[in-house]
Formats: structure tokens, sequence, C-alpha cells
């Protein structure tokens, strides 16, 4: 038996991100996943600036690290294609000038970027990693949680459970009511391609939103060695209202797709075609209670419109560390405490979720996307705006204000 003041189930970004904080800020924890790692999770792959941002404010040796580990191309920019096929390309700085700087962003396979995260927790003498640990089993104990493995080789009581493990958490769903609702939920698929004709050109990833697949998007990530990370993704409840296979989808965009079957016409599938859920943050949800909090995945943190969890996986690790920092000094773990774990999230995270939201609603409409495309791909202040959105969080929020297209679009 392990008596901690924190246990943490799960060690994807969330549970790292999570562990790490703690560490850094002199907090032991245990570390508990199920899997042996290397291991794969199906994603996109891309890993945004929110994650070298905040690997980058815990300790700028982790990102010199990952930046001297061979495992990641360099993203700059994305580059959209609107319905009628017309290209925004849209760089994440300005005036951006490839030069020696550490990219903004990266794409890294999940079997390499996670099996780095955990190296980075193995660094540390303060967390306890407990690998291939499948936590079955929770019920509260006098001091918090008590936790037990599936085989009940490991048992941790802890004053502090941070739930961290994933879409299909059990105890996001059965404890702490999350239940999945259709319509802030999405399904994609993902496959490794190589030789995919022009890729990556000027480091950028791409979002194709093709007809076929509206509201979706159709997506191609650049990664190192000629590879690249392929997939399609749509709301849930859309997916069954039309029936949609994303398997049969995917393969017939590459084949029929015009821009694309010329770029797939010799290229390769070099894995298999896997698909996952992802519980969008288009809804408000509670996501602590006494002596736990949910975090990443498991509290539904998913960017509504872009698809993005890795980086909100790692905020709601830090905000999560952060509050248990604060429990302890106030030896306050109630419910009523914790509230302030959500608090803290909505402030984040909740204007950019709002604002991914709405636009996700707009993609319904391929007339719509094709004008915005088009107004913005002509208007170069818009697009020197937007690019410095990608890295100045307070900027985004502007977005979601109706008078800032208006002064955007209309004001000469
Ligand atoms: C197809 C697809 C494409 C995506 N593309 C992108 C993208 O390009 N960029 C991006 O930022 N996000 C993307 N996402 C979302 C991203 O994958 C997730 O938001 C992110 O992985 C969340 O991290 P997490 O740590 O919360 O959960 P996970 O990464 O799922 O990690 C959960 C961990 O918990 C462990 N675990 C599960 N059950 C147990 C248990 N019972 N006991 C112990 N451990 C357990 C698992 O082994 C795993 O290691 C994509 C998702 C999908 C499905």
């Amino acid at each position: 038996m392990i008596q901690t003041d924190a246990c943490i189930v799960g060690a994807g970004p969330a549970g790292v991100a999570t562990a790490l904080r703690l560490s850094y800020l002199g907090i032991p924890c245990v570390l508990a996943d199920r899997a042996a790692f290397p291991r794969d999770k199906v994603c996109g792959d891309a890993i945004s600036s929110k994650v070298t941002t905040l690997l980058n404010r815990l300790d700028p040796a982790i990102l010199q690290r990952f930046n001297a580990t061979p495992i990641q191309s360099d993203v700059w920019g994305i580059k959209f294609v609107a319905p009628n096929q017309k290209e925004l390309s849209i760089p994440f700085s300005p005036n951006y000038i490839r030069d020696a700087k550490a990219a903004p962003g990266y794409v890294s396979r999940r079997v390499d970027f996670d099996h780095f995260l955990i190296n980075e927790a193995r660094r540390r003498d303060n967390i306890q990693l407990l690998l291939e640990t499948d936590i079955q089993h929770y019920e509260r104990s006098a001091r918090g949680w008590l936790t037990e493995s599936r085989d009940g080789r490991v048992q941790v009581d802890a004053r502090m459970l941070i739930v961290a493990d994933g879409a299909h958490s059990s105890f996001s769903r059965k404890v702490a009511g999350l239940e999945k609702d259709p319509r802030h939920h999405a399904a994609a698929v993902r496959a490794y391609f190589s030789n995919v004709g022009q890729i990556g050109q000027g480091s950028f990833i791409e979002l194709h939103f093709i007809r076929r697949a509206t509201p979706g998007y159709f997506w191609i990530f650049p990664l190192p060695n000629g590879m690249a990370n392929v997939g399609l993704g749509m709301r849930s409840d859309i997916l069954s209202r039309k029936k949609f296979n994303l398997r049969e989808q995917l393969f017939e965009i590459i084949e029929q797709e015009p821009g694309l079957k010329e770029r797939f016409r010799h290229a390769n599938l070099v894995s298999e075609v896997k698909g996952y859920g992802l519980p969008l943050g288009s809804k408000a949800r509670p996501v602590s209670g006494a002596h736990y909090m949910l975090a990443g995945d498991a509290a539904h943190l998913v960017d509504p419109l872009t698809g993005e969890g890795i980086g909100n996986a790692f905020y709601s690790g830090f905000i999560a560390a952060e509050q248990l920092q604060q429990c302890l000094v106030s030896n306050d773990f109630s419910a009523s405490f914790m509230k302030a774990y959500d608090q803290r999230i909505n402030r984040v995270l909740g204007s950019e979720m709002r604002l991914s939201y709405s636009l996700q609603k707009m993609l319904m409409y391929p007339v719509l996307v094709n004008a915005l495309a088009h107004l913005i791909s002509s208007n170069r202040k818009v697009l020197e705006v937007l690019s410095g959105m990608y890295t100045d969080f307070s900027l985004r929020e502007q977005l979601a204000r109706p008078f800032f297209w208006f002064k955007m679009l209309f004001k000469r």
C-alpha cells in the first residue's frame, strides 16, 4: 500500500504535465499508467505552442532536450484549404523567417513524444512511476481515494486523485458523471503514409475542408523522414446522422478529391487506419469533486474546432498541480474548495472553447467557409492579426467578438 498526497492515473500528456509541475513545486506524486512505454496513441501528432510554452516555463532544459532529439518536424504555420480549393496559409508569426530559433509548433508521433515525456518524468526523483499498472478500482478512504490495480498488485491511498486516463476514463464517466454527449464529441481516424507529394512545404500543416466531409476536416501533418500523419474527423452526432464511415471516406478522399489524388498517387500506407474518440470542450462540465480533479481528455477538454487536445491536457495538468498545492497549504480538499480548479480551467480555456465552438458550427456551411477564406486571404491586415494570435493567447479572445471581424474585414 502506497500512501501519497497525489496519485495521478494516466501518464499521457495530462498526467505527465501534472506530475512534472508537481515535481518542480516540490510535491512528490505517484504516476500510474496501464501501458508499457513506448506506446502508441491515436492522434494527429500536432503539438502546438501551448505545449512548448508550458514546457519552457517549467524548465527550458526540457525543450532543449526535445529539440535535440530527431523525433519531430517543425511547424511554422497552417495551410487551410476551403471547399472550393482556395488556399489560405497563415504563418504562426506575422513576419516569420525560418531561422535558428526553435519552431513554435511540431509534429511528433505520439509513440515518440509520449515516450520522451515519460523519460522526463523518470528524471525526477519525486515522481514514483508505476507502468503496466491498470487502475480499475476506486473507493473513498479516510485520506481521500484508495485506488487499486486490476491484478490487485498495487494499492495507492492518496489525499488527491488526479484522473488523466484519457477519453475512455471510467472514473470520469461513472464517478464524476461526465457522460458522452454526441453533440460535444468527435471521432477521427488516423493513418501514416510515406511518399505523399508536396508535403510540409514551408513546414506548414494542412487542414482541408472538403465538401463531402462537411463539417469535419481532413488533415496532412508532415513528420520526419518524409512520413505524414493523415486523418479525417467529424462530430459524432453528425457522423451517425449521415451514416458517414470515416475509414472509407478517408480512402475515397485521397483517391478522388481534386488537389489530393495526384499527391497520393505514389504514396504508401505504412500503418493500420486507427480511430479514437475526442471529448470536446464545447460544453462546460464539472471537473472536480472532493479529493479529485479530472485533467486532459478525461475532463473533456479537446478544442471543438481543431481537435487539439495535447495543449489543453498540459494546461489542465499544470492547473491541477497548482490547485493541489493550494489544497495542501489550506489543508482543504473539499468539493467546494476544489471549485477553484473548475473556475481556473474555465478562465484559461473557456473563451477559446466558446470561440472554437462558434467557428465549428460555421463549418456546416461550405459557402460560408469559402467566403471567409476569400475575405481573409484578400485582406493582409487580417492575415497578420491571425498570425499573431497563434502565439498571443490574449489576442485570440478578440476573435470571438463580431466587432473585431467587422473592423478587420470592412473598415479600410
Ligand atoms: C484521431 C485523433 C487525432 C488527434 N489529433 C490531435 C493533434 O494533432 N493535436 C492535439 O493536440 N491533439 C490531438 N488529438 C487529441 C489528443 O490525442 C488528446 O487530447 C490527448 O492525447 C489527451 O491527452 P491525455 O493525457 O488527456 O489522454 P491520453 O493521451 O489518452 O493518455 C491517457 C493515458 O492513460 C492511460 N490509461 C488509460 N486507462 C488507464 C487505466 N485504467 N489505468 C492506468 N492508466 C490508464 C493510457 O494508457 C494513456 O497513457 C487527437 C485525437 C484523435 C483521436
